[in-house]
């Protein structure tokens, strides 16, 4: 579904003091990375390692310096404007920060119904039972259609944050860190809905978080990332009982 071929994103390292020939930062440097349908795979590494700046890239929200990205056998820069349309229909994003994600003017059905409208593959007639359906599968009472987020929690609001991802009725949702805001309790219960959701479903999820832990019960594959470059990848158990890399055992060792 998704091909990252020897990714590069270069920054302008800002604020440089130095004359003549400016500096970088590599934020993702030479990354290559396939993706299956159905597939769950969790991105995982400190900060800074470069987990959203390839999210964004396979996005087309940041520019990519070198490299490939095909995302359902359309590659984004060949045909940019196509490639980019087609990938912004087909995919959905869910930020770290449920408050600042979701609009505030907006009652959740509202921000639904217009995700639903842009999409066009539900007819006007069937928006509010879609939007009923839509908080059944998030775990939020049907009464939520009509809150604006700053009258609920966290947690709900990255309920309504999922939903709206759903809403898409995407091939590919990336998760960038969210639930990285929420405390620990509420977290274990959003990686429990994302797990019903991808058994259900037949999702393909990426699902980026600092933590090991986190994606070792929601996915199925596991890339380690440092410094922007993969150090490790496999299947979460394999990796958790027999890390190659000093970087992936410290992380395992760090989980309480
Ligand atoms: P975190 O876990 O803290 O979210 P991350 O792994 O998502 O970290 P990125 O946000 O991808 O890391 O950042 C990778 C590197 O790229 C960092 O050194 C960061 O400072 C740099 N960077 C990211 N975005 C920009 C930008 N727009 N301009 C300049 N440098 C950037
Ligand atoms: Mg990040």
């Amino acid at each position: 579904l998704l091909e990252i071929d020897d990714l590069h994103v270069r920054f302008k390292a800002g604020g440089s003091l130095f004359k003549g020939g400016a500096r970088h930062v590599s934020a993702v440097a030479g990354v290559s990375l396939q993706i299956m349908p159905g597939e769950t795979v969790g991105i995982v590494g400190e900060s800074g390692s470069g987990k959203s700046t390839l999210a964004r890239a396979v996005l087309g929200l940041t520019r990519i310096s070198s490299g490939h990205v095909t995302f359902d056998g359309v590659d984004l820069a060949q045909q940019k404007t196509d490639g980019l349309a087609k990938l912004r229909r087909e995919t959905a994003m869910v930020f770290q920060d449920p408050y600042n994600a979701l609009n505030p003017r907006l009652t959740i059905g509202q921000m639904l119904a217009e995700v639903l409208k842009v999409q066009g593959k539900v007819a006007k007639a069937d928006i509010p039972a879609r939007i009923d359906e839509l908080l059944d599968l998030v775990g939020l009472e049907r009464e939520f259609a009509g809150r604006k987020p700053r009258s609920m929690s966290g947690g709900q609001c990255q309920r309504a944050g999922i939903a709206r991802a759903l809403a898409v009725d995407p091939k590919l949702i990336i998760a960038d860190e969210c639930v990285a805001a929420l405390d620990v309790t509420i977290q274990a219960q959003i990686i429990e809905l994302f797990r019903e959701l991808t058994a259900k479903m037949n999702l393909t999820l990426i699902f980026i978080a600092h933590d090991l832990a986190i994606v070792r019960n929601l996915c199925e594959r596991v890339v380690v990332m440092y410094r922007g470059e993969i150090v490790e990848q496999g299947r979460s158990e394999e990796v958790f009982a027999r890390p190659s890399h000093a970087y992936t055992a410290s992380l395992i060792a760090a989980i309480p």
